[in-house]
Parts: C-alpha cells; sequence; structure tokens
C-alpha cells in the first residue's frame, strides 16, 4: 500500500489506499507524532510513504525506523491534490485563487498546470483556536465551532448601516464596518462567549476572503478554492466566507476534503 503524509502546523493528516481501494483519510495533532507512528506500524509497517508539510522533517525524524522517506515541496503536493479533488468532483476551474486556511492562510494561483504562491496571512485556523480561546476559556476546536454556531454578531461587529444611519449609504449596509468594534460601541449591549467566537470566525472568513478577492481582481480569475482543515465541520465560516466572495462577485468553490489536499498530493506523487 501507498501513503501520503501532510504533517502541518496543527494536524498531520494522512490520506491512504485501503484494502477495497478506496482513498481513506485519518488526522491525528502534529503534537502527537507518537501516534502517528504507532497508526503506520499497526496497520501499514510495509506502506510506501511520501512525506509533505512544514512539519515533514520532523516526522521523518521521529519515524527513524523507517528508511529514507521520499518528500515532496507542500505547495506542490496541496495544488495536486486540489487538482484531483476537483477532477474527482467533476469541478471545472482553468484558472483559480487558491486559500488554504490552516494554522496561518497561504494564498496561491493556480492557471492550467502552473500554480505560484501570492500572498498570505497570519490570521488563520490557528487564530479561531488561539484568539477563540483568550477571549472564552474554551479550549477544544468542536466546542468553539459549535457554540460560535450559537453565537450572535451584531453586538460585536460594527456593520455599515449601524454607521450610516438615516443618511444615503456609499456601500452595502450589510457590511462589516469593524470586526470587533461593537465591543468598543455598543456599550448599552451584553454579549457572551458564543458572540465573542462567532465574531472571531467572522474576522477569519473576511479577513481570507478579502485578500482572495483582491487577488482574483488583480490577476483577472474568478473561482476562489478555499481549503484547509478550519474549514472541516465548520459551516459558519463556510458561509462567511461564501456569502462575501458572492458578494463580490466571484465564485467561491469548497472541496469535500477540505484539509486533505496536501496529503492526497503526496499520497498520488507516491
Ligand atoms: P499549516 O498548513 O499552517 O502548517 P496545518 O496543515 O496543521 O497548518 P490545517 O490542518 O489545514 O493546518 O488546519 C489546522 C486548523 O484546523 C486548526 O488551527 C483548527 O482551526 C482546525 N481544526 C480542525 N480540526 C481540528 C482538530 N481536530 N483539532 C485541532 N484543530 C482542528
Ligand atoms: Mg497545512
Amino acid at each position: 500500500t501507498r501513503i501520503g503524509i501532510d504533517a502541518g502546523g496543527t494536524l498531520t493528516k494522512i490520506a491512504y489506499w485501503d484494502e477495497k481501494k478506496e482513498m481513506s483519510f485519518q488526522s491525528f495533532p502534529s503534537s502527537d507524532f507518537k501516534a502517528v507512528k504507532e497508526w503506520l506500524e499497526t496497520n501499514h509497517s510495509l506502506a510506501s510513504i511520501c512525506l509533505t508539510g512544514g512539519r515533514a522533517a520532523q516526522l521523518k525524524e521521529y519515524l527513524t525506523s523507517i528508511n529514507e522517506i521520499p518528500y515532496i515541496v507542500e505547495f506542490d503536493a496541496t495544488m495536486n491534490g486540489v487538482m484531483h479533488q476537483l477532477k474527482e468532483e467533476v469541478i471545472n476551474s482553468e484558472a483559480a485563487i487558491i486559500a488554504n486556511i490552516g494554522t496561518g492562510t497561504s494564498i496561491h494561483i493556480m492557471q492550467g498546470e502552473t500554480h505560484s504562491r501570492i500572498g498570505g496571512t497570519g490570521i488563520g485556523g490557528g487564530t479561531l483556536l488561539g484568539l477563540g480561546s483568550a477571549l472564552t476559556g474554551i479550549q477544544n476546536y468542536k466546542d468553539i465551532i459549535e457554540q460560535s454556531k450559537m453565537g450572535n454578531r451584531s453586538s460585536v461587529d460594527i456593520l455599515v448601516s449601524d454607521i450610516y444611519q438615516n443618511n444615503k449609504l456609499p456601500l452595502k449596509g450589510s457590511l462589516t464596518a469593524s470586526n470587533f468594534g461593537g465591543v468598543a460601541l455598543k456599550t448599552h449591549d451584553t454579549r457572551n462567549s458564543t458572540d465573542m467566537l462567532a465574531g472571531v470566525q467572522g474576522i477569519i472568513g473576511e479577513v481570507v476572503a478579502t485578500l482572495c478577492i483582491q487577488a482574483a481582481d488583480a490577476h483577472q480569475v474568478e473561482d476562489i478554492i478555499y481549503i484547509g482543515s478550519t474549514l472541516e465541520g465548520n459551516e459558519l465560516l463556510q458561509k462567511i466566507i461564501e456569502s462575501y466572495t458572492i458578494l463580490k462577485e466571484k465564485k467561491p468553490i469548497f472541496l469535500e476534503k477540505h484539509g486533505y489536499s496536501g496529503a492526497i498530493g503526496a499520497l498520488l506523487e507516491n
């Protein structure tokens, strides 16, 4: 069997072919290489592995029993994984901006067979966990996601329509004028942890989408593909990104295996 491993800053993702020759997936915290090693030794000791991701060298070091593991550059692996998923899901895209919302966010452009990195931001999945926990004390990813869904951003953020009251609007009133500005200015409102977490999702989604929309305008492409484990089970973030991208007349695309593009690319390289 063959296995592709993407050892990222937060999560180590694995893609492999199972007994039925179907692509299967597994992930571990990157803080727990021991679990990765045990998983490999238990079921896949004879597999041929291909590694990618920022922590690939660290993982390779840890897996000393396995000699000479091939490595593929993260961006190449990710793009190959994205192309594979587009084909599988029958999505046609000649050219697209790709945002990988991992621990941080990396932004790329793909045109036909070529791709290059065009930017990024430190606002990403690590921000969701870090800022979310700093504001509420909640540390578990699933809890943060679930709680944020129950939140309301209206007391946390300031909308354009909050500022332009009884005044002719120069831009859409439903746009965010100031993320978290409401905490300082809406002093009579009450807000709880779920509202704060919804606000954090808002920052991440709007910052990432804004950068991608500007990149799409600059390079005259319409499609924006959003990937990364930060989207995993996170419908609220997907919705924030989707609606803003559509509002700006671009086409948002989400893939089924949000966080696994790098691992899939490494598997296929193998
Ligand atoms: P990078 O690519 O920046 O090195 P990474 O590859 O580890 O990091 P991803 O796996 O794509 O990044 O995404 C990590 C983010 O996914 C986390 O910051 C968190 O927001 C979210 N996430 C999803 N599932 C989990 C989970 N089970 N545990 C922790 N974080 C999770
Ligand atoms: Mg990654």
